[in-house]
């Protein structure tokens, strides 16, 4: 036993544990359950929450931001269907987690933060786990990355009051899909998954869901 011990990998047992506890809560999709065995959650974690980077929980990640829960992250990388060839949006990179899941399951990533420590430190794990496809930028999601557009795939990562912002629809191609929770009126929360077919959209609710605000503009400036 030497005095490293700490410094060890968190044992495989807890992340094979995590993808039972997430088959069990209805995530079928092999690829997403593979890119969850695959990346190390206990990274994108503060380290004094390292122990309990393998339970399918929320915890903060500073400026009063949380890392999403594990079965949150499955179901909704799930619910966009992303393909190896796609191009995808993901707004809120917060801890980096979900961008670095979405990264081992399609071509290319854009990610926006509008925290610039945040995206600095999510940028920097994704950059120590060589994952090379994801571009992260600070700025206002709310406005997408128009000069990507169009996205195959969009995700928000942080709760839109009302209603899903305009810039995002319009930057989603013909037979894209766009996944993100909303808020009503009366704070309730509620995971809609948005398709596009040419001109027409249509709307589906894939049930609730709790998500920090998606608040407009670069924090601190
Ligand atoms: N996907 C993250 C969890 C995100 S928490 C993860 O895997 O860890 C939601 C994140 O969205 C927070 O970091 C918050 O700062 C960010 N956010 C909120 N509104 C935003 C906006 N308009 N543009 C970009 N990021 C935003």
């Amino acid at each position: 036993m030497t005095g490293d011990r700490h410094r060890d990998a968190v044992p495989a047992s807890r992340k094979i544990r995590l993808v039972l506890d997430l088959r069990r809560k209805g995530v079928t999709d092999t690829r997403v359950l593979a890119a969850i065995e695959r990346i190390p959650r206990e990274k994108f974690v503060p380290d004094t929450f390292r122990d309990r980077a393998y339970e399918d929980t929320t915890l903060p990640i500073g400026h009063h931001q949380t890392i999403s829960m594990p079965s949150v992250v499955a179901r909704m990388s799930e619910a966009l269907q992303v393909g190896e060839r796609m191009k995808v949006l993901e707004v809120g990179t917060g801890s980096g987690y979900q961008a670095a899941v979405l990264a081992t399951l399609c071509r290319r990533l854009y990610t926006i933060e509008r925290h610039p420590p945040l995206a600095e430190r999510a940028q920097g794990l994704l950059d120590a786990l060589k994952i090379t496809n994801v571009t992260t930028r600070i700025g206002d999601g709310m406005l997408g990355w128009p000069q990507q557009a169009p996205f195959d795939r969009i995700m928000v990562t942080a709760a839109a009051d009302g209603r899903i912002p305009q810039n995002l629809v319009d930057q989603l191609g013909d037979g894209g899909l766009l996944v993100a929770p909303l808020e009503d009126a009366e704070g309730h929360q509620r995971l809609v998954r948005l398709r596009r077919d040419g001109h027409v959209l249509r709307r589906e609710d894939l049930g609730p869901v709790r998500f920090v605000p998606l608040l407009p503009g670069v924090a601190g400036r």
